[in-house]
């Protein structure tokens, strides 16, 4: 039987590589949005069409209520979640000094909280059944921090942390977590960098591309499936070789 993997900020980006990539491996692929309903829609009638299983299913990760709605309505459709791919995040930069006690709680909120909260409800199942395997989407800013995006990169630092954690705590239960931590990647995340910045991060990057949402699916598929059975609790890092 099909395995159902359902990925947060499935709408755009990354997320959305994600769920065409998950569709093509012969997934039943559930798409969270929280504000691209349209373009969530969208990919799950275009994948349907193509004859993958596909659901778009609206919610806020940093709400617990509407988390637990989100699970109700993908098991419905297809059964428990087998595969978890936390990848909704929200980024912002700022200086440290000019950040807002609201800017820090949304970040923890939505990239830490959203992930804790859909990974507890996740287990809910996967405990039940002895398998299962999540995956986290951090980034390398969490690995080596990020001027002007302190929040951004302690929150991503928290995902590593959380990541090996859970790994530990969840492995004589068969279920596998690991994370993905990304360079720069071309998406509407970056868009308010301006050319001229990306330009200059490409070119710092030794491979001298920035990244496209494909490159980090690939590593997501790959840590969330079989081929990495012995693999948990750890950090795999598609970045052009920016952070080494
Ligand atoms: P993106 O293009 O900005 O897309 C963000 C996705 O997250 C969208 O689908 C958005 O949904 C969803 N989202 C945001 N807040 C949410 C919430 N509260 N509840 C549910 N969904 C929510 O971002 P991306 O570049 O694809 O990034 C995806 C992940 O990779 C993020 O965790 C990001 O931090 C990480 N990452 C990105 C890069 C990069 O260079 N792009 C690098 C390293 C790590 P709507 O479309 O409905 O708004």
């Amino acid at each position: 039987m099909a395995k159902t993997v359902l990925i947060t900020g499935g709408s755009r980006g990354i997320g959305q590589a994600c769920a065409i990539a998950f569709a093509r491996q012969g997934y039943q692929v559930a798409i969270n949005y929280i504000h691209s309903k349209e373009k969530a829609e969208a990919l799950a009638q275009e994948l349907s069409a193509q004859g993958h299983p596909a659901l778009a299913v609206g919610a806020d990760v940093s709400r617990k209520d509407q988390v637990e709605a989100m699970f109700q309505q993908v098991e419905a459709a297809f059964g428990p979640v087998d595969i978890l791919v936390n990848n909704a995040g929200i980024a912002q930069q700022k200086l440290f000094t000019d950040l807002t006690e609201e800017d820090w709680d949304r970040m923890f909120q939505v990239d830490v909280k959203g992930m804790f909260l859909c990974c507890q409800r996740a287990l809910r199942t996967m405990l039940h059944s002895h398998s299962g395997s999540i995956v986290n989407l951090s980034s390398i800013w969490g690995i080596s921090g990020a001027s002007c995006e302190v929040h951004y990169s302690a929150a991503k630092a928290a995902v590593i942390g959380l990541t090996k954690a859970l790994a530990q705590e969840l492995g004589p239960s068969h279920i596998r977590v690991n994370c993905v931590a990304p360079g720069v990647i071309n998406t509407e995340m970056n868009g308010l960098l301006g050319e001229e910045t990306l330009a200059a991060l490409a070119e710092e990057t030794p491979l001298g591309i920035l990244g496209e949402p494909e490159d980090v699916a690939k590593a997501v598929l790959f840590l969330a499936g079989e081929e990495a059975r012995f693999i948990t609790g750890q950090v795999l890092s598609p970045n052009g070789g920016f952070v080494i």
